[in-house]
This record gives C-alpha cells, structure tokens and sequence, in this order.
C-alpha cells in the first residue's frame, strides 16, 4: 500500500462486483472511486500547500496528527482519516476467504467475546449504535487486550495509540443503496464478505 504523498487511488484488489449479492456493484464503485477519491484529492491538496509534511507517512502524520500545525490537523484527521479508513475497510472485505476468525485471531476472540458469536453480537450492537457516521473496529489496545470501539466521521484509532484489526464503514454510503435505512441487513451481509485471513494478519502485526 502506498502511504506518501503524492496519494493515489490503487484499484480494488477485486472487481466492483465480486461481493455482489452481499454488497452492490454500484456501492462499491461510488464508494471507492468517487468518495474515497475525494478524500485522497483533498488530503494531496493539504499535502501539496505543506511540503514540510512530505516526508510522513499516512500512519505517521495519523498518529501524531495533535502535534502537527494546527492548520492542517482538521484537514489529515478528516480526509487522512478518510483514506486511512477507506483502505483499511475495503481490504479486509474479499469475494473468497475464511468466514471466521482463524489462528491466534480465532483463540484470541474466544478468550475476550466467549466465541464468534458473542463476538458477532457484540460488534453488530456496536456497529448499529453509532450515531450518524462513522466505524465500527475491532483493535488491539495498549495492554494487547482485543477490544470493540466506534469511532465518528473519519477518525481512526491510531490517534487513541490501538492497532486496528478489522473495521466497517456504517456511514449510509457505504449500503444505502442496497439496503436503504437497514443498517442492520448491511452489516448481516458484511459479514459474509469480511476476509477473517487478512484480519488474522493485521493482528499479528500488532505483535511485531
Ligand atoms: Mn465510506
């Protein structure tokens, strides 16, 4: 993935349609080339007006984004933000792949929800519950302990210090489409289509 400036909008690693009929070919398109497009237009245009912040990352300028100038903190927080997000959500969704947790991930959701049920119920609530937009998570936090949390609008947990395992979009472009004012369908079909290897590895990575 790449994460310095000049940004750019790398393809889909699936076609627009291959999570059809869970989420919609046309969501898929407007959600990756027209809105997650505008964020990155708009964060290369804050990274282009401050050179001084070319030599970040997008984790980087994430994670330490309280101590950059003030003029530009709104600005990374939300279209950085978007991005980070974005990316994030749209790979750990895949057309083929395990349909749950497996590996250290699989033990480790025993451990803290009881099982992937529990598991499922508890993050779905979650998900529901965010008023507005925003996310819903499952992270690592700082005492390497797996935790559900939501963030608003484009926040990301890198900002709170956690290494972030597995998200969804609940912001209504992500289903509105298809499932119209249903979020809860939505996130029923999402579950269908969450890649639990490509979790599995984002929490090992926490661990490096
Ligand atoms: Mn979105």
């Amino acid at each position: 993935m790449q994460n310095y400036y000049r940004f750019v909008n790398e393809p889909l690693p699936y076609s627009f349609a291959a999570l059809e009929p869970y989420i919609d070919t046309e969501t898929m398109y407007l959600h990756h080339d027209k809105h997650l497009q505008t964020y990155i237009d708009k964060l290369n245009q804050t990274m282009k007006d401050n050179p001084s912040l070319q030599i970040y990352s997008l984790e980087e300028l994430l994670h330490n984004v309280e101590d950059l100038p003030s003029e530009v903190q709104t600005s990374i927080r939300n279209n950085g933000g978007g991005v980070y997000n974005h990316r994030f959500y749209f790979n750990g969704m895949a057309p083929q792949g395990e349909r749950q947790p497996i590996g250290t991930l699989e033990d480790a959701i025993k451990k803290e929800f009881g099982g992937f049920e529990d598991f499922k119920k508890k993050f779905t609530d979650a998900a529901i519950s965010v008023f507005g937009s925003g996310y819903a998570w499952l992270i690592n936090d700082s005492q390497g302990k797996l935790r559900i949390i939501t963030t608003a609008n484009q926040d990301t947990p890198l900002i709170m210090g956690m290494c972030p395992i597995l998200n969804i979009d609940v912001w209504e472009h992500a289903y509105y489409l298809k499932h119209h004012n249903l979020r809860p369908d939505y996130i029923e079909d999402w579950f269908k289509v969450v890649d639990w290897n490509k979790a599995e590895g984002n929490y090992r990575v926490c661990f490096e």
